[in-house]
């Protein structure tokens, strides 16, 4: 199937950030070294010609509550904790957690994923035969979602579309639910083009090309957050790192089928439609994606979600206090 290409890739404010995110895969590695120089940086999305854009932070009235103490609140209803799904030990996996996962704090109408990262196809299935989905034809694509999430996109299309707009899948049948596979080859997608250009420029060994190539994708995808530290960049502009380019392999949204992208994203009253029917932006890189939450806006922040503006559009992520965020 066609991988997904997204128009609206991200700017860091500077160098560093994802550092952490090294790897996803990597639950039950050792990256520690790595991890205790990270800090969570701030990202800024850019426009399609990839111009930086100031971030404004909240106009909520109410202070959000911390993400942590939300998330802790929210598993132990669904009777699991954070250990079980993120490993606190990991600092990857903490930080993986920290970009995604406002999908934890979703309607207890749906089913969240056991774990942040899934790291296997068999895992996956599992979940989605559990969870269950519904296939509904939307515009032109058939479309899979959890049945909470799909019965609110319907009743936003047709508000929608009583206004005279409509909303629409972007990209097909991949802007809902997607596979482990289909994870991957987004990945390759982004990783094998910025081989060929490193190695034209002279950056990389066809010997380091080989190998990479060869590594199983764990590996891989450590040795590729490991190169952008010294500016070798696999997003798809190769100016910043590949995780703000694409979702972090087996981390998607679109695995728990809560995730839809929207192409009519960049009309604010589809956006505030959406919003009205419980589904909200919630991953700061990615502006045509959307998360279903279940939730009313106003009750966001005390969820543990924060509201930041980039780009005139509104994102809910998780309210996580650090260092750099507070410096902003
Ligand atoms: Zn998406």
């Amino acid at each position: 199937m066609a991988p997904i290409e997204r128009q609206t890739e991200v700017w860091r404010t500077k160098p560093s950030p994802l550092t952490g995110l090294i790897s996803i895969f990597l639950l039950g590695f050792s990256v520690t070294a790595a991890q205790s120089k990270l800090e969570t940086q701030r990202i800024v999305p850019g426009t399609n010609s990839g111009m930086m854009t100031k971030l404004n932070e909240p106009h909520v009235s109410d202070p959000p509550a911390s993400f942590y103490e939300a998330l802790r609140k929210a598993l132990k209803k669904r009777k699991t904790n954070i250990d079980n799904i993120c490993p606190q030990s990991d600092g990857v996996a903490r930080r993986i957690l920290e970009e995604y996962g406002a999908i934890f704090i979703a309607t207890r109408k749906v089913k969240t994923p056991p774990v942040c990262v899934f790291t296997s196809e068999a895992q996956v299935t599992k979940f989605q035969d559990e969870a269950d989905y519904v296939t509904e034809f939307v515009s032109y694509a058939d479309i899979e979602l959890q049945p909470e999430a799909m019965k609110a996109l319907l009743k936003a299309r047709e508000e929608a579309q009583k206004e005279g707009l409509d909303v629409t899948p972007r990209d097909g049948a991949e802007a809902a639910r997607r596979s482990f596979e289909d994870s991957m080859q987004l990945w390759d997608t982004r990783f094998l083009p910025a081989l060929d250009y490193w190695l034209a420029q002279g950056r990389l060994t066809q010997e380091q090309v080989t190998r990479l190539k060869s590594l199983p994708l764990r590996h891989q995808v450590a040795e590729v957050l490991e190169l952008e530290k010294t500016g070798i960049y696999f997003s798809k502009d190769l100016s910043k790192s590949i995780l703000y380019s694409i979702a972090a392999p087996g981390a998607s949204q679109h695995i728990a089928m809560l995730a839809f992208d929207v192409s009519e994203f960049d009309n604010p009253r589809v956006r505030e439609i959406l919003a009205k029917h419980g589904w909200f932006q919630t991953v700061l890189s990615d502006l045509p994606h959307f998360t279903f939450l279940g939730l009313k806006e106003k009750d966001l922040p005390k969820n543990g979600l924060k509201s930041v503006e980039a780009d005139g559009q509104t994102f809910w992520i998780p309210n996580i206090p650090t260092a750099a965020a507070q410096s902003e």
